[in-house]
């Protein structure tokens, strides 16, 4: 398998634009929480009320220390009470004579007007010491704080935003190294139709169509990425196309990236799959390979397939059985019944041809015309000319009229076989076909409504 890809070239969804994209606002983002953390830690200023000497002493920043005057003698609470709005006076007096009682510690927040009118939030711990006879008021700028808050939240809402795009348009899978599913997002629990819940947990393979071309285990031994070297890991993904079974055993495709999700450190974190639904081309691509009127494949499926069998032939050391059909005064029997009950008649042909074909690797095309060829394999010379029979008796008991059919009384077909190992020289794909045609041309010399088979060992004459 050459399935390995650089994702950064090949990805539908990995464009560096985007990641890009998504660097910046994670850059922005701790680069507003260290600010963030700086300024929790910093502090503007504090004041003292001393009650044994009744003085309010204050050390602030500029800003700050608008509000208050850094030194008052005398009435120091009252001092410090009057900068308030004139609601909070009183509950505040009695929190300042409770901290001296209770010596619980509390925090106000507040709002106040600067030097140049900006509003600025300020935080005061407020905190007595008993030996001191002394309240202090840690005071902090916390506007800075509330402005960086809010950004991050308004950039913790876009990327929020993204992930819910992203969940809900694009298939996305995580594995754990062993293929359990541990994530999936909506948009694939919606195409395979399974819950969320249910999916995970399992394992990948247990919603694969048992038909897929690859090999669980095999992309995965591929996507080795200890291998790979750190930054390798990111960028490398295996591509490939992997079929789906839905929940109600529909079949979907998907054009996957897997790709292995590192650490810094390079350990391995998860596999991270990203599927590309390509059921429609699919579908398209194998309607592409039917015969319109009659349902069996066509000669282009033919021309694909055909070396593939002969390979395959070779391969498993088997027989393989061409066969050439044709139906006999197909004319005629236009010119007699129309055309349309000419078309009526080749679905019947058709449609029976193929059900005679019972196992896997049998196949029937139309390769054009009243012209089909059928592949089986595995049948030596007799067995291939009996079921051959077979094929011919079950069109002439389809008991379908024909009058001008001088060799029955109603539609019959003539065949023309080849039975061949492969083995041989000198016979190829073209060599089937032109000694199967032959032989039909001997089928229909004889008297058609006949099997006519050639020989291997005759073929030297041709
Ligand atoms: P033979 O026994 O020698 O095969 O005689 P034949 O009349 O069957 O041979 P020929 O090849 O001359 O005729 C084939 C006829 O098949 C010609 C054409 O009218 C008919 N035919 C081919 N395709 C279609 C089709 O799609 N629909 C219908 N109704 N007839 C078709
Ligand atoms: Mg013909
Ligand atoms: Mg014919």
């Amino acid at each position: 398998m050459h399935n390995l890809v650089n994702t950064r070239k090949n990805s539908i969804y990995e464009t560096k634009e985007n990641l890009d994209y998504f660097k910046n606002l994670q850059n922005t983002k701790k680069e507003l929480y260290d600010k963030l953390l700086g300024l929790t830690t910093s502090c503007s200023g504090y004041w003292f009320i001393d009650l044994q000497s009744d003085i309010f002493t204050c050390s602030c920043t500029d800003n700050i220390s608008n509000i208050f005057k850094s030194n008052v003698e005398n009435n120091a609470i009252e001092y410090y009470l009057q900068t308030f709005d004139k609601r909070e006076i009183q509950q505040q007096k009695q929190k300042l004579t409770d901290i001296q009682i209770d010596l619980k510690s509390f925090d106000i927040y507040r709002d106040i007007i600067d030097t140049k009118n900006n509003v600025i939030s300020i935080k005061e711990s407020i905190n007595y010491i008993p030996h001191k006879n002394m309240i202090v008021g840690i005071v902090q700028n916390l506007t800075q704080i509330k402005k960086i808050e809010k950004d991050i939240s308004a950039l913790d809402r876009i990327i929020q935003q993204f992930i819910k795009l992203f969940d809900k348009n694009i298939i996305i899978i995580k594995l754990k190294q062993d293929g359990t599913i541990t994530y999936v997002s909506s948009a694939f629990s919606k195409v395979i139709g399974y819950t969320k819940e249910f999916i995970i947990g399992k394992h990948l393979s247990e919603f694969w169509s048992t038909d897929n071309k690859y090999n669980f285990s095999d992309i995965f031994n591929e996507l080795n990425f200890k291998t790979l070297k750190p930054d390798d890991a990111l960028q490398l993904s295996w591509q490939g196309e992997i079929k789906y079974k839905k929940k109600d055993n529909e079949n979907f495709w998907l054009n996957v990236f897997i790709s292995p999700i590192t650490n810094h450190e390079n350990n391995f974190l998860e596999y991270t799959i990203i599927g590309h639904d390509i059921t429609i081309n699919k579908k398209l691509e194998e309607f592409a390979n039917y015969d319109a009127l009659t349902g069996v494949y066509n000669r282009r499926y033919y021309s694909e397939i055909i070396q593939s069998e002969i390979n395959r032939t070779k391969r498993d050391e088997k027989k393989i059985s061409f066969v050439m059909i044709d139906i006999d005064f197909f004319k005629q029997y236009n010119d007699i019944y129309g055309h349309r009950k000419g078309d009526e008649a080749l679905i019947s042909v058709a449609t029976t041809l193929k059900d005679s074909l019972k196992r896997g690797g049998d196949f029937i095309f139309r390769m054009g015309g009243e012209e089909f060829c059928v592949i089986f394999s595995d049948y030596d010379n007799e067995k291939s000319f009996e079921f051959c029979e077979e094929l011919r008796k079950s069109i002439e008991n389809l008991k379908i009229p024909h009058i001008g059919n001088t060799v029955s009384e109603y539609l019959s077909i003539s065949l023309g076989l080849i039975v061949s190992d492969m083995k041989h020289e000198i016979i190829d794909e073209l060599g089937l076909y032109t000694l199967s045609d032959n032989a039909l041309y001997e089928a229909k010399k004889s008297g058609r409504n006949k099997t006519f088979m050639h020989q291997i060992d005759e073929i030297e004459l041709f």
